[in-house]
């Protein structure tokens, strides 16, 4: 009979002893817990203190009356059902009663099958109240795991990193993160239940989108086929729209959903991996095909085996795939660096010695041109640095050989090694062909090469100070250059040590 495991409380007011044990007795029957008072004060201050659901309570009391009692309760204790105990004489009384609140009345004398009645009847009623109640609460807590979800996968889309657009079969926008209002131009308020092309301006855009939500399932799997779209922003970045049609239950296609991802640094790639290629190519081609040639005449036979020019052509011939072995070296070099390791261990170095060495190594090529090549010591003692020693053989070779070869015969290289705030500097000075501004800002590219009258016959890949800037910037340092046209170059080198 309970309901919700909850018992049912039931309070009997009345004066009459027997009248009290009755009820007792027959509503304990009905696990029913009971409890009892001889007038109303005591039944109020039992309500004051228990958990009461239901009052059986008579009219007529010494002391407070019953009709009493029943405004308090309907004031105090809303929930709380009373039952009115009336005498054949009070009837008016009674209905007075059920219109002050009374939920039932029974008259007295009654049967205890009358009283059972009367109470099931209020129990059954309290039965329906508490699912109601349950029902009620239960509501409220799925609403707020609703909303709980809702936010949660709002906030989701609001923060993703992409573009997110969903437009329903009208061709109106539904869903719209900050992302892809950014990346289409849209200001905050305006988009949402507006038509795609009222707000977009990009017209192949639009059509892309009705051209995916325009999709019909395919027979085969049921779903329809991915399509995408590029978008180019007026800030020179790439957005690539990938586009889905959200399918209904009978195949009908009802809106789409577009994911707009920046594919910029992609793009960027793919046009240097192409310009990178056909560099490449370019430098292998010219020399392969002179090399072809000079072979082709050698081979024709015109030419006297043992005269000069034979051994002449043969000599061009082997000095290109000599230039050629070279440039295939740097390249791997290049990309060995790239991938993050120069394959050796860093060492501690002592620029002091490490550079004299290189200068005289390099002085040699320095007198063939009649140049002067000094080394300029350092006056106190220089702190060490820590790099892969092959690494700065490369770089401070590749400086000086540059100054030698940029600059013309009788010309003079200083190689200077010293320090500055927290770093170990070395700088290499020539007095050669200079550099012109415009092309002060690409030497460190790739392939980038200067080609004007005093250098054209000079051989060279261009590689050289590209392999230097990166090796000097994985070392946390830095390669600088100060150029004047016709007056000569300066190349510093800083590299970071450990200098108070
Ligand atoms: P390599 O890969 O064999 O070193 P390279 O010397 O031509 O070839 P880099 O060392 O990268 O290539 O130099 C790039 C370009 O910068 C040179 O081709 C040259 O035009 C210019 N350059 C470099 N150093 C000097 C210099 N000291 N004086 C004038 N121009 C220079
Ligand atoms: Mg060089």
């Amino acid at each position: 009979m309970n309901n919700h495991s909850s018992p049912v409380n039931i309070l009997v007011i009345d004066d009459e002893q027997d009248i009290r044990e009755g009820c007792e007795r027959i509503l304990s029957r009905m696990e029913c817990e009971v409890v009892t008072a001889s007038d109303g004060t005591k039944g109020l201050d039992i309500l004051e203190t228990q958990d009461i659901n239901i009052v059986l309570s008579d009219i007529k009391m010494p002391g407070i009356s019953g009709l009493e009692v029943l405004s308090t309760i309907s004031e105090k204790y809303k929930s709380v059902m009373v039952i009115m105990i009336t005498g054949f004489s009070t009837v008016e009384t009674a209905i007075e009663a059920m219109k002050k609140g009374a939920y039932d009345f029974i008259s007295k004398p009654f049967s205890p099958d009358q009283l059972r009645i009367v109470v099931k009847r209020a129990i059954e009623k309290l039965r329906l109240t508490r699912e109601a109640q349950a029902l009620k609460l239960e509501q409220q807590k799925n609403l707020a795991d609703l909303e709980t979800e809702q936010s949660r996968t709002r906030a989701i889309i609001e923060n993703l990193p992409n573009g997110v657009l969903v437009t329903n079969m009208l061709e109106q926008i539904v869903l719209m993160n900050p992302v892809a209002k950014k990346y289409l131009g849209l200001t905050t308020d305006k988009g949402i239940g507006t038509k795609i092309q009222e707000c977009i301006e990009d017209k192949e855009f639009c059509d892309f989108i009705k051209a995916v939500s325009g999709c019909k399932t395919d027979g085969k799997n049921g779903s329809a086929s991915n399509k995408s779209h590029e978008l180019v922003l007026s800030d020179e970045r790439y957005i690539q729209a990938l586009g889905k049609p959200v399918m209904g239950e009978d195949g009908d296609c009802l809106g789409a959903i577009i994911n707009l991802s920046d594919i910029t640094a992609m793009k960027v790639f793919d046009r240097l991996k192409s310009e990178f290629v056909s560099k490449v190519s370019h430098e292998l081609r010219s020399p392969l095909s002179v090399i072809h040639e000079q072979l082709a005449m050698v081979m024709k036979g015109d030419i006297p085996e043992e005269s000069d020019d034979h051994q002449y052509i043969l000599g061009r011939a082997k000095d290109k795939t000599k230039n050629l072995i070279s440039l295939i070296g740097d390249l791997l070099d290049l990309s060995k660096i790239e991938s993050g390791s120069t394959g050796n261990e860093p060492e501690k170095i002592q620029l002091h010695n490490f550079i004299e060495k290189i200068v005289e190594f390099l002085n040699v090529e320095a007198q063939k041109k009649d140049q002067i090549l000094l080394f300029n010591l350092p006056e106190k003692t220089i702190p060490e640095v820590e790099a892969d020693p092959i690494a700065l053989e490369s770089v401070f070779g590749n400086l000086i050989a540059n100054a030698i070869k940029y600059t013309p015969e009788k010309g003079k290289i200083e190689v200077t090694l010293d320090t500055k705030n927290h770093y170990v500097r070395v700088q290499v000075k020539d007095n050669g062909y200079g550099i012109e501004e415009r092309h002060l800002s690409r030497i460190f590219d790739k392939f980038y090469r200067i080609k004007d009258d005093n250098t054209r016959f000079i051989n060279g890949t261009g590689l050289g100070l590209a392999i230097a800037k990166t090796l000097i910037n994985e070392l946390d340092g830095d390669i600088l250059v100060e150029s004047k046209a016709g007056k000569g170059s300066l190349f510093t080198v800083l590299l970071p040590a450990d200098i108070n």
